[in-house]
């Protein structure tokens, strides 16, 4: 039995009870995420009400629960249907069943899992970008590994923000809160039957934190919320919001994720084998398990015991990402976590690059390499960065001797391997050929596959993103009150046939979507040329950070420009859910990071899961992906003129693109089909498929990180 097992029973068992008969399987299905990538899951709940499916955001427990009866009745009454519905039960049936891979880690002592953000699914609202999509990718492929993982987080009730974008081109922010009661969790009881419960000082107060259960195919992810009655309106509005902007409920949430992450797991009757921290937000959890080490009378050992169950991933090569903390406000906060003890001196001085230098502040990050037995960077140039940037806190050490290693990422591939591709590389790549993606064998057979079949796939995913592009960018223009003929030629202007051109992330500064802007004339002559070129663009700025504001405020001045409207959107709120159309159906992904600030990027690599090539500066994945014959590149190099870079940068951008890719894409056999752009295609899947694929980046994890123990 795990932690929450029968409220997920009784959660199904309810959730039933509304169902038609033959349909009653689904409700099992719906609180467990794996449905999502699976082969026919989201088909299958569509099918039952598209609209209703699109209105809850993909959400099946609204769904089931929000459909009008004649829907449900009609769906029971289709044996087709039930078919499926049986195919899918089945399958999920089997995976829970299935005994856990043997291996360094045993069922009874999971890894637990801590990040601030997990992207799981676009139903599920508790991610920001990057860091939370990996995350929620490393838990899927967990489960498909078998590998005995258990997640914890925050089950923030506001999340991220969502955003939109008015005439002028300013980006507004709001946000919607999410209730747990209608997503796929159930809230966590104990033997009595109430709610399970602890609490976190801080502050003054004990803040009361319950626990929520999602189901990520075998993985529980276990979330932390403290929006309670029973807690002041400060208690509940530290789970309120994803990288609140407030700095001391920012410390506050790192409590609740780590001390309370910890309390968690031990009111829950869980055990880990070992802790892996990703990135230094729940670097706190250091403290609760000291206090547990010297309850358990460890003595002098406790540090090396904590340390040798502690793992950590770092992913900010941004100085002022790697957060920190004054001395009073560390207090303020948490100086009644008081277990600190003795403790608390050292664990001050630790996050300190001097430690002997009390007026340094205390930062995350270097608390968590200092506290962990294992370290790692997400990339090899980001490992590289990572040692020289931290070599600090190893006097005596040179960079390169830094204890730092790095583990490349890597993306689940079935969730963002879409549509026609998958269903081509399905019928190539045999049978499971998924559980084997991070093999290099597995893609061979690509080297079989027709040219033309390739090149169909990769029409089939730029029609529908065409499709999808049209409804949205009409619909984001009418709501931004543009003129009715500017919003209609969203309607009218993109094209299935055309080359497209995607850019979509985070728009933090250092990512250069402005390089874009840079040179309009050439911007404006792709689009309008011989042969013309659509982009897309799509991406959230912080609430905070002006600058990246200011550059969707310049890419929107463009618009006016003739010609514009029908080949050029900027699509609102970029989530998972419009991520996964968009890496799908571009043929041309474009990353145009300030190096090295890109510590590994991802996007790109779900891109060319789906045969969509690259054309990135050298930094992050790409330096280690690029070999000439698999897409394009900008020198990574690092320069100290910013500005100067950025010319030069841009001028390579649009130097490429008009000499060499859009030639190519244009270059086509007597059948349409153009051979060299397919052959990039398969070469960018051969190589990079087995590469970046989770399930390569998770062997590694367990491999060089998980066995140690
Ligand atoms: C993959 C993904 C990201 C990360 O993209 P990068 O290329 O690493 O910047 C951000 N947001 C969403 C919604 C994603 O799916």
């Amino acid at each position: 039995m795990t932690a929450g097992d029968l409220d997920i029973e009784r959660a199904v068992a309810e959730l039933a009870d509304d169902l038609p008969l033959p349909l009653r399987a689904l409700a099992r299905v719906a609180y467990d995420y794996r449905w999502s990538w699976s082969a026919d899951g989201p088909a299958l709940f569509a099918a039952i009400d598209p609209e209703r499916w699109a209105r809850s955001a993909h959400n099946p427990r609204r769904l089931l629960t929000e459909t009008a009866q004649a829907n449900l009745d009609r769906a029971a009454g289709d044996a087709a249907f039930l078919q499926r519905v049986a195919r899918l039960a089945l399958e999920l049936a089997a995976e829970r069943a299935r005994p856990s891979c043997g291996g360094p880690v045993d069922a009874a002592h999971p890894v637990a899992f801590f990040c601030s953000e997990f992207g799981v699914h676009g139903s599920l609202p508790i991610y920001s970008g990057g860091l939370g999509v990996l995350a929620g990718d490393i838990l899927k492929e967990a489960s498909d590994m078998a590998l005995p993982m258990v997640g914890v987080g925050l089950m923030y009730r506001s999340g991220y923000f969502h955003q939109r974008i008015d005439a002028n081109g300013l980006q507004h922010e709001y946000w919607i809160d999410s209730d747990p009661e209608r997503l796929p969790c159930v809230k966590v009881t104990g033997a009595d039957g109430r709610a399970l419960a602890f609490t976190v000082p801080l502050d003054d107060e004990d803040v009361e934190v319950q626990v929520w259960r999602v189901d990520v195919g075998r993985v529980p992810l276990y979330l932390l919320d403290t929006d309670l009655p029973c807690n002041s309106e400060f208690g509940r509005w530290v789970s309120a919001r994803l990288y609140e902007g407030n700095r001391a409920i920012r410390l506050a949430q790192y409590a609740v994720l780590g001390v309370g992450g910890v309390r968690a797991l031990r009111a829950l009757g869980i055990a880990p084998s070992l802790y892996h921290l990703n990135e230094g937000h729940s670097v706190l959890c250091l403290c609760e398990l000291m206090a547990q080490a010297r309850a358990d009378g460890a003595g002098d050992g406790a540090w090396e015991r904590v340390r040798g169950q502690l793992v950590f991933t770092t992913h900010t090569p941004v100085a002022a990402g790697n957060e920190s903390y004054q001395r009073d406000e560390v207090l303020a906060m948490l100086g009644r976590i008081t277990e600190l003890g003795a403790d608390r001196e050292r664990f001050l001085a630790l996050g300190r690059v001097d430690p002997a230098n009390p007026g340094q502040p205390t930062a995350m990050t270097a608390l968590a390499l200092r506290a962990s037995r294992h370290a790692n960077a997400v990339s090899r140039r980001h490992g590289e960065v990572a040692r020289a940037m931290w070599q600090p806190l190893f006097p005596g050490l040179s960079a390169d001797q830094v204890p730092i290693s790095h583990i490349s990422n890597g993306v689940h591939v079935p969730t963002w391997l879409q549509g026609a591709m998958r269903a081509l590389l399905d019928r190539y790549l045999g049978p499971g050929w998924m559980l084997r993606a991070g093999q290099a064998a597995t893609w061979e057979p690509l080297r079989g596959i027709p040219a033309r079949e390739l090149w169909a796939a990769r029409c089939e995913a730029r029609a529908q993103l065409v499709q999808l592009v049209t409804r949205r960018a009409t619909r984001d223009r009418l709501r931004r009150g543009d003129p009715l003929a500017y919003a209609k030629a969203a309607g009218s202007g993109f094209d299935a046939q055309r080359l497209t051109i995607g850019f979509a992330r985070r728009l933090a500064t250092y990512k250069r979507l402005h390089l874009v802007a840079l040179l309009p004339e050439r911007a404006l002559a792709l689009i309008g040329g011989a042969h013309p070129v659509q982009f897309l663009f799509a991406g959230k700025a912080h609430p905070d950070d002006a600058d990246a504001k200011d550059v969707v405020h310049r890419v929107f001045a463009l618009k006016q420009a003739p010609g514009v409207a029908g080949r050029a959107a900027f699509l609102e709120d970029y989530d998972l859910a419009l991520a996964a159309p968009l890496v799908a159906g571009c043929d041309l992904w474009v990353n145009l990071p300030r190096s090295p600030n890109e510590a590994s990027g991802t996007s790109g690599m779900k891109s060319c899961l789906n045969g969509g090539l690259q054309l990135s500066v050298l930094d992050g994945w790409w330096a280690e992906a690029w070999d000439g014959s698999n897409g394009w590149s900008i020198a990574g190099d690092v320069q100290a003129d910013a500005q100067a870079q950025d010319q030069r940068d841009a001028h390579t951008l649009f130097d490429l693109l008009e000499r060499e890719i859009v030639p190519m894409f244009h270059q086509r056999d007597a059948e349409g089909v153009p051979l060299r752009w397919v052959e990039m295609m398969r070469n960018s899947l051969l190589r990079n498929g087995p590469r970046f694929s989770a399930t390569r980046m998770l062997g590694e994890y367990v491999e060089q990180v998980y066995r140690a123990s």
